[in-house]
């Protein structure tokens, strides 16, 4: 779905059309300051490690795992979709032995069956919100679980649409990406990382330019900024208008605008004849996942839907491919308007 008229967001433009500064220019680092401010807020973390990686979503998994992956390390990864599935090739390529545990796409991670897998796991890692499959797996009962082992929580498609907490649930490390429920273009991965993973933090890992060590000198802020990359200024303004828009609305709101528009798109897909494909009780508001009935053809009514009425249905992955539609609501699409738009676009084609 398109941003349309009404878009909520327009911030976020301005942001990107904010005259460009240097890198270490201090009215740069003042946005760059709040930027990381604001995501605290949104993470609901006091983790002074907090900033947006230079890079999307799988930016923020490869820096995630680099830096706490040594070669033989156990990691225990939830495997629910394709993202759980990249996680497991990213710390592998860490030198880490994965522990892969499988779930039936569809499904949550189970909390207990992921504790059991291993004894003594160095890491243990699931994704919160399942784009693939558009699941929410319980990540509080998996950090209540982990005993010594570090816990990464993937929050691409979660973070600003459905309720994250990551001090209160004792997650160790995170990341996300703007794209989703955000609201603002992909680019960067807001990230954060708490003491206790500092503490264990892989002194030369294999990447240079994901190394925390070396990019804490240039985030970190409180002995002054030595330089490691340059940032990418107009991102980083970008996400500081879309998440000051964010704030603004107030972070419950915007859950509760997704629950809302997430419902009323469910309930419409019900109406005409879908099954809802995630399991009930775990289903996402900001990704509606519908098994298309056999009598649709899926792929022509969606390209369909696309060039005729400029919204974006994404198709099925991995074994759903081809049976099943993903219906994106995140950040500024979240809107009733356009669930009824694409009701009705749907009553016309069919
Ligand atoms: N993790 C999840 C859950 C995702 O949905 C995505 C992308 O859709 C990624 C990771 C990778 O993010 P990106 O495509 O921005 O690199």
């Amino acid at each position: 779905m398109g941003p349309g008229p009404g878009n909520p967001y327009p911030e976020v433009a301005l942001g990107f059309a904010r005259p460009l500064l240097g890198h270490l220019d201090p009215e740069f680092l003042t946005v760059l300051d709040e930027t990381n401010d604001r995501l605290r807020q949104v993470w609901r973390t006091s983790n002074a490690l907090t900033f947006p990686v230079s890079g999307t979503g799988s930016a923020g998994m490869e820096i995630s795992f680099v830096n706490v992956v040594r070669p033989g390390s156990t990691v225990v990864v939830g495997v629910n979709g394709v993202f759980g599935g990249r996680m497991c090739e990213v710390a592998a390529r860490a030198g880490a032995e994965v522990v892969r545990v499988d779930f039936e796409w569809g499904q949550p991670v189970d909390p207990e069956q992921l504790a059991d897998a291993h004894p003594s796991p160095d890491v243990i890692a699931l994704v919160h919100a399942e784009t693939s499959t558009g699941v929410r797996s319980d990540v509080a009962a998996v950090a209540d679980r982990k005993g010594d082992a570090l816990l990464i929580a993937d929050c691409v498609t979660s973070l600003g649409g459905i309720p994250v907490a990551i001090d209160d649930w004792g997650v160790d490390i995170a990341y996300s990406g703007t794209q989703k429920c955000l609201g603002v273009p992909p680019g960067l991965a807001p990230f954060t990382i708490n003491e206790r993973a500092l503490e264990r933090l892989v002194p030369t890992p294999q990447s240079w330019y994901l190394d925390l060590n070396l990019i804490a000198g240039y985030v970190g802020g409180d002995s002054g900024r030595s330089y490691h990359h340059t940032a990418p200024i107009s991102m980083i303004q970008g996400l500081h208008a879309g998440l000051g828009a964010l704030l603004d609305e107030g972070l419950e709101a915007s859950w509760e605008r997704h629950q809302r528009v997430g419902d009323l798109l469910k309930k419409g897909l019900v109406e005409r004849g879908f099954e809802l494909f995630a399991a009930e009780g775990h289903r996402l508001p900001e990704l509606t996942t519908a098994v298309v009935p056999p009598s649709i053809d899926e792929a022509d009514v969606r390209r369909r839907l696309l060039t005729d009425y400029d919204i974006e249905v994404g198709g099925g992955l991995g074994p759903v491919a081809g049976k099943v539609w993903r219906i994106g609501t995140m950040g500024h699409t979240a809107r009733v308007s356009n669930v009824n738009m694409f009701l009705a676009a749907l009553d016309d084609l069919l």
